[in-house]
């Protein structure tokens, strides 16, 4: 199965089964070792029932760019 680029959905939370999940879009701050990092109007998921968030594969690599978490770690090659 692959995924269609573009048409990321989610309809039920992965953590609680809600369908309370729906995606937003702002601001998105973390803080990696004491150093608070923010990424400016990310669309992600968020599940008012149990506050989990999931992203989907360019808001990953939206907050991979701006992490300091990942600016260490040596580039990858893409093997799909
Ligand atoms: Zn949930």
């Amino acid at each position: 199965m692959a995924p269609l680029k573009g048409t990321f959905h989610i309809s039920a939370c992965p953590a609680c089964g809600s369908t309370r999940i729906r995606a937003v879009q702002e601001d998105w701050s973390d803080s990696y070792a004491g150093k608070r990092y923010v990424v400016r109007n990310l669309r992600y998921f968020h599940c008012a029932q149990c506050g989990e968030k999931v992203y989907d594969p360019s808001a990953m690599r939206r907050i991979q760019a701006a992490s300091p978490a990942f600016a260490k770690l040596p580039q990858t090659r893409k093997t799909a």
